[in-house]
């Protein structure tokens, strides 16, 4: 069971990440790093005398931190590692071990109270007591537990939010870095949730943090979860902003939960309800990917509101929420491509196209797809592929073919075509395609068909793991 109080341990040799631009670490940077592993990974305070990079604890320490976020386990300190601690996040260990309330944790009861003890300036106390409130239905709605406020005495949850040292022994550290932290459940201060108030917390528009996101994280915690390894759980330590009003408890969550405490009885199994959100697994033969493209030597597969990276050929890939790169980009994108003339991707959804120069937004997106100059009547493609060799891009739209030449900026003369003229064999709809080592690949459901480039000829029909390894659960 891949629940987030059982881990899972996964596979994560990946084969040499490298920044395109690696930038030196300096002393602040080895600094943040040596601040997190002795809050989050146990680092001792002795073993910061030793020189940073000879240090084996050190080491053993970063090895375990890159493990948990699927990084490359190098145990040594690099850009990407670096760009992981600095993202905003819970301040509750990621390992069991290093917490300092070790072993198994629930409450004995299912009727617990919760008391708001004091409010943020950032809201309206209204707005608190009903973020606070919905945070804690997220897991009223999956178990027995249910939850009565108390404006006296002593809750098993207390909430308040404070800053800096605030005398339980772990003090916050201004704006950003940790958001709030909570304690596992016991007694006194166990299943107490605190809130770093130098942060920006909101009710509904999205500039800094969203109160109830964070409030269900720490509420995990209050109840007995630790974090999970899986990018799309609730209780992943990085904060991700997602869309409040059609927020779902993930399935890894509802696991983890109700590992702990059960279903919920007042909840007829026999009614249907809605499903809660799966993170997508590369093991699945019936993965069907909604895009595919390469980004300066990676290939990039999106699905759904996931994304993952790899090296082509590469034995593992990382996962994340498309969310925690680019909040702006939506979900279940249509098609995507790269242009090494311009280096760019460019990913679509319906009408609407955006741009990414390596991992950042380019200015001036969304544009509509006539930029592209198809005609007017097509409002979403299902998938596009950049010619490399004549720097055509074909738009696959159902079983029709666009070719726009990049050099000229117009659509060639003769197109559309039908995709069984351009791809002799290829009848089925194509749901994804990318182009790599002058092979032309078209995804078509959970298949991958391998064409080449200049006859467009078909080579072999591969399984649609054939570049994106299964991450199998050890
Ligand atoms: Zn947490
Ligand atoms: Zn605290």
């Amino acid at each position: 069971m891949k629940s987030s109080r059982l881990y899972v341990l996964m596979a994560l040799v990946v084969a040499g990440y490298t920044s395109p631009i690696a930038s030196p670490i300096d002393k602040d940077q080895e600094k943040i790093a040596m601040n997190y592993l002795t809050k989050l990974y146990g680092l001792q305070k002795q073993d910061h005398n030793s020189k940073l990079k000879s240090s084996s604890a050190l080491s053993l320490h970063l090895k375990e931190m890159q493990e948990f976020f699927g990084l490359e386990v190098t145990g040594k300190l690099n850009e990407e590692t670096l760009n992981v601690m600095k993202k905003p996040r819970c301040g509750v260990p990621d390992v069991a071990a290093y917490s300092t309330f070790e072993g198994d944790y629930k409450w004995k009861k299912n009727d617990l109270t919760y008391r708001i003890q004091n409010y943020t300036p950032d809201m309206s106390q209204a707005e608190v007591d009903d973020s606070i409130k919905r945070a804690l239905q997220v897991w009223a709605d999956v178990t027995p537990l249910r939850f009565t406020r108390i404006n006296s005495g002593t809750a098993d949850i207390m909430i308040s939010f404070v800053v800096k040292d605030h005398a339980d022994g772990y003090p916050f550290d201004g704006p950003n870095g940790f958001l709030a932290h909570a304690f596992p459940p016991f007694e006194g201060i166990g299943g107490d949730a605190h809130f770093d108030d130098d942060e920006d917390f909101f009710f509904q528009s999205p500039q800094g943090y969203n109160l109830f996101l964070v409030a269900a994280h720490e509420f995990g915690h209050s109840l007995g979860l630790e974090h999970s390894r899986d990018p799309g759980a609730l209780m992943y330590p990085s904060y991700v902003y997602r869309d409040i009003n059609t927020f779902a408890l993930p399935q890894d969550d509802v696991n983890g939960i109700q590992f702990l405490y059960g279903p919920n009885p007042d909840v007829d199994p026999n009614e249907p309800k809605p499903t809660p959100p799966v993170t997508p697994n590369t093991c699945d033969p019936k993965l069907v990917l909604d895009a595919v493209t390469m980004l300066r030597g990676e290939i990039m597969f999106f699905k759904g509101s996931f994304f993952w990276r790899s090296y082509p050929l590469s034995t593992t890939a990382e996962q994340h929420l498309i969310k925690s790169f680019w909040p702006e980009i939506p979900d279940s994108i249509d098609a995507a491509f790269e242009s090494p003339s311009e280096d760019k991707i460019f990913l679509f959804k319906g009408e609407k196209v955006w741009a990414l120069y390596g991992y950042d937004m380019v200015k001036g997106y969304p544009k509509s797809l006539s930029s592209f100059h198809l005609p007017e009547t097509v409002k979403k493609i299902n998938a596009v592929l950049y010619d490399e060799r004549t720097h055509k891009i074909l738009f696959f739209i159902d079983d029709q073919v666009y070719s726009y030449d990049e050099k000229s900026q117009r659509m060639e003369k003769g197109y559309p075509k039908r995709l069984d003229k351009v791809f002799p064999g290829m009848t089925g709809k194509v749901t994804a395609a990318f182009q790599y080592k002058g092979f032309n690949y078209l995804f078509s459901g959970s298949k991958l068909l391998e064409f080449g480039s200049h006859n467009k000829k078909l080579f072999r029909v591969l399984n649609n793991n054939y570049f994106l390894p299964c991450l199998s659960d050890v």
